[in-house]
């Protein structure tokens, strides 16, 4: 009898001691295109601007436990986003372009699912469209991550209480307003981060977006003004959404996901300051962190690596502080120069060098030998004259904007295998509840398994 009390009393030590190890508060932070040297670069960076050799800490990179995951598809060693975010959500591979479905066309839900049917609130939000690949991935099931309109539909009817980021990419078709589907399935829209604060303690579900006077898609943090949403304020308002009246946790995504746009343009600077503002955002989870550390978990990681980016050139230094003198995105340089060019403005080649000044720091702070001047002249001429640009998947560049990066980016010494995407294996990063458990080389799949495991998700 004595036996059996003793083995009782142990059993139950035994599942109290499993549930006081679940965390009850989950974010899982995913920056797309983030791979390490990404990650390297920005601590470099950071470290060259006090005149210091080696790395000044950020926040994520300092987290407890490290380790790497494989990023290769159903369908192929280099990745695309959707079949990444479909591992990544879902524990399952998928062929290249396919969203929330298996490579055999089975839709499988998401951790964000299970976590729902488990009894948590879910929050999806990121620095580009919500109706992304990455954020997709969570609550759409689609052959194809362009079938932008079905997944808006999709996002209506995961019931999930919180989603922000940029604006659906096809709002309306065939007459179908995705606002108007968004609101009969009860969500609150909120235009900019002060309609966030005023709305989120009244609404039961909250879609957050860019304010109506602003451009449709977030900037980058390089060219945002104080009008622009940030991800800190996503994140900030997410967790005061997915706190309020909440007994029994939450589930958090949050994607940065315009360091995979930045690295698609090979735009250094512009990398490393969406992923200090990712960073930025890390920090509000690891104060909840500190409010809730028995109760906390942080993942941190990438789906694939974009651009193959490293620091160095061929020569055994770097010049990493060169990039500080750049003050907007190689998109808005062109952009500047378009509006030079569609204006019929009359410019001089002084002139023309004055914007490559201001924006990358060219010739006033950067020096630019002859060849290199010849070189923007002759991309100045191609780019005026002509109609010379650089394209890649996420935005068309003036040969001339694209050109004057490329100088600055061998200034700094950072150099780039492409303007796509790479087979490189991906960072992770955890700390909190169970932050242990994510060690040796990881298969991508096996991320959302280990963290559903450790939080006691019904699947
Ligand atoms: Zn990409």
């Amino acid at each position: 009898m004595k036996k059996t009390i003793t083995l009782f009393v142990l059993c139950l030590m035994c599942a109290a001691t499993a549930l006081a190890q679940q965390p009850k508060y989950v974010f899982y932070f995913i920056g797309d295109g983030m791979g390490l040297n990404q990650i390297n670069t920005t601590e470099l960076y950071l470290a060259s601007l006090n005149n210091k050799l080696g790395i000044e800490h950020i926040t994520f990179a300092d987290f407890p436990y490290s380790t790497f995951a494989t990023s290769f598809s159903a369908s192929s060693d280099v990745t695309d986003s959707a079949a990444a975010g479909t591992a990544l959500a879902t524990g399952h591979k998928t062929k290249n372009g396919m969203l929330g479905m298996s490579a055999d066309s089975v839709a499988r839900n998401s951790i964000a699912v299970w976590a729902k049917n488990s009894g948590k609130k879910v929050g999806i939000c990121t620095t580009v469209n919500i109706d992304d690949a990455t954020p997709g991935a969570f609550y759409a099931h689609q052959t194809y991550r362009g079938h932008y309109h079905s997944i808006g539909h999709d996002l209506a009817k995961s019931g999930f209480e919180y989603f922000a980021g940029s604006d659906f990419r096809r709002p309306e078709e065939n007459g179908v307003e995705l606002h108007k589907v968004c609101e009969d399935a009860g969500y609150t829209y909120a235009y900019g981060y002060e309609e966030g604060k005023a709305k989120w303690a009244n609404a039961d579900k909250l879609i957050m977006v860019q304010k109506k006077d602003r451009p449709r898609n977030i900037p980058y943090a390089i060219d945002r003004n104080e009008n622009d949403l940030t991800l800190p304020q996503i994140v900030e308002t997410g967790i005061n959404m997915l706190m309020k009246d909440n007994k029994k946790g939450f589930f958090f995504m949050v994607e940065g996901g315009a360091i995979d746009h930045a690295c698609h343009g090979k735009d250094a600077m512009t990398t490393i300051k969406d992923i200090l503002d990712f960073d930025d955002a890390i920090k509000l989870a690891v104060e909840f962190y500190k409010k809730h550390p028995k109760e906390t978990l942080i993942i941190v990681t990438a789906d694939h690596e974009t651009g193959g980016m490293v620091p160095g050139n061929g020569r055994y230094e770097l010049n990493l502080k060169a990039l500080q003198y750049q003050t907007c995105s190689t998109d808005a340089v062109t952009h500047k120069l378009n509006a030079i060019k569609k204006n019929r403005m009359k410019k001089t080649w002084e002139d023309i060098k004055e914007v490559l000044s201001e924006s990358f720091g060219l010739f006033t702070q950067v020096p630019v030998s002859w060849r290199d001047e010849n070189a923007l002249h002759e991309a100045y001429e191609a780019a005026f004259e002509g109609n010379a640009k650089e394209e890649n998947w996420y935005s068309t560049n003036s040969a001339l904007a694209a050109k004057a990066r490329d100088i600055l980016n061998k200034n700094a010494m950072v150099s780039w295998a492409s303007s796509a995407h790479s087979g490189c294996y991906v960072p992770v990063f955890t700390l909190g509840v169970g932050a242990e458990k994510y060690h040796g080389r990881i298969n991508n799949i096996e991320i959302p398994e280990i963290t559903a495991k450790i939080a006691g998700y019904k699947k």
